[in-house]
């Protein structure tokens, strides 16, 4: 491994924000991009070198919602599952992500946010960017795969406490405007920089509107737990589609969303709003079978994870790798699928300074590409924090 204080990646094509360069190089400094040009690299500032012989680096994925992989369930997790979930993500090629939850009792949510305040303090490998709150502000009705039990009238209170609990790292918290209390519950939020999510909702056109200009940014899922749109009876999936510099997260597996549809999304919204995510569960990443989520069963059949015994999809298998190269598949290019996959989740989340680009003054999170778009190398802060057998770049000359 490099032990300079940096390290230059050589002979790569790399998806910058201002377009690929065809044969360049990345230069780290202390964990930040230092330069990015074209070949020749004039050496000189005594940099460890990896020559990645062509391959293709762009910036590390941010998955802003995730709710486990690798048989880690996030929600009830301890600090070490989830920080040594946090260790394995690089193989997918995330390099920050939002450990996500259900609904759940509110003693079990201050644990989980504890939790994720404890691994972000330890964990090395991909970067904890804070908690995600999938609940419980939503609505009993569209459920989803979630417990509608544990869903109740949005509480200001009981959102400064988990945010206590956190250690302010609550970083996102999904509501659905039609539940009692949630347009203060959306304010208090913003006023918090809390980046307010729309989801699991069967709030009308109006409505969301609504909680848009009271401060909310985002949507959860788009289309998938909310209502979608009736000619006579738009809900709130057209309301967030037609409201513009409204991030939309998009789980792009093609069984939540038809690929015709993730089409007409991009589309229509463009790489600049939508946000790709993996909704994934702790069985994302291993074979068919029996898993958790929160504290429902879901079974995986085919990579299709659904509630036990029932038709309703619970959550993906789906990693950021395969959303990223499902975009590819429908035609959009490396620079719109990267900005899908990290320019604008890091945007979405008032992060575009420090994420998701391979520019000069960004933290040097890479993700490196093989040819057929697999994942040869991931880097953190410019430390190899994952790379494939074989990876060619593993031949360091110092
Ligand atoms: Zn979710």
């Amino acid at each position: 491994m490099p032990n300079s204080e940096g390290v230059v990646l050589r002979r790569a094509k790399i998806v910058t924000p201002h377009g690929i360069v065809k044969s360049g190089y990345v230069a780290v400094v202390r964990g930040r991009i230092a330069g990015v040009g074209e070949e020749p690299y004039r050496s000189g500032e005594g940099l460890d070198e990896i020559d990645l012989g062509g391959l293709t680096v762009g910036p590390g994925f941010i998955d802003t919602h995730t709710h486990g992989a690798l048989g880690v369930d996030l929600s009830r997790a301890s600090a070490g599952e989830i920080a040594r979930l946090a260790e394995a993500l690089p193989r997918f090629g995330v390099t920050s992500f939002v450990p996500t939850s259900v609904s759940l009792p509110r003693e079990d949510l201050v644990r989980f946010c504890r939790s994720v305040l404890e691994a972000s303090r330890s964990a090395g490998g991909s970067r904890i960017l804070g908690a995600h709150l999938e609940g419980p502000f939503l609505n009993p009705e569209m459920a989803g795969a979630q417990n509608p039990e544990h869903m109740r009238p949005a509480d200001v209170a009981e959102l400064e406490e988990l945010v206590r609990a956190s250690g302010a790292l609550v970083r996102s918290v999904t509501v659905a405007p039609e539940v009692e209390g949630a347009m203060e519950l959306v304010r208090r939020a913003a006023t918090m920089g809390i980046v307010v999510q729309i989801g699991h909702t069967k709030a009308t056109y109006s409505k969301t509107l609504e909680a848009l200009n009271s401060g909310a940014s985002k949507a959860t899922h788009l289309y998938n737990a909310m209502s979608g749109f009736h000619h006579r009876s738009p809900g709130a999936a057209l309301a967030l589609l037609r409201a513009g510099g409204t991030y939309l997260e998009l789980i792009v597996d093609f069984v939540h969303v038809v690929p015709e549809v993730v089409d007409f999304t991009i589309d229509y919204a463009g790489h600049r709003r939508v946000v790709l995510v993996t909704d994934s569960t702790a069985a994302a990443g291993l074979p068919d079978g029996t898993y958790e989520l929160g504290d429902a069963r879901i079974e995986v059949v085919g990579g299709v994870a659904r509630l036990a015994g029932r038709e309703t999809l619970a959550g993906s298998t789906l990693t950021m790798d395969r959303a990223f190269r499902n975009v590819l598949s429908l035609g959009y290019g490396l620079e719109h699928a990267f900005r899908m996959a990290s320019t604008t989740p890091a945007e979405s989340l008032g992060l575009a300074l420090e994420l998701g680009a391979v520019a000069p003054g960004r933290r040097a999170d890479l993700v490196v590409l093989g040819d057929a778009m697999d994942i040869a190398a991931t880097f953190v802060e410019g430390r190899l924090v994952y790379a494939r057998e074989g990876f060619a770049g593993s031949t360091v000359r110092g």
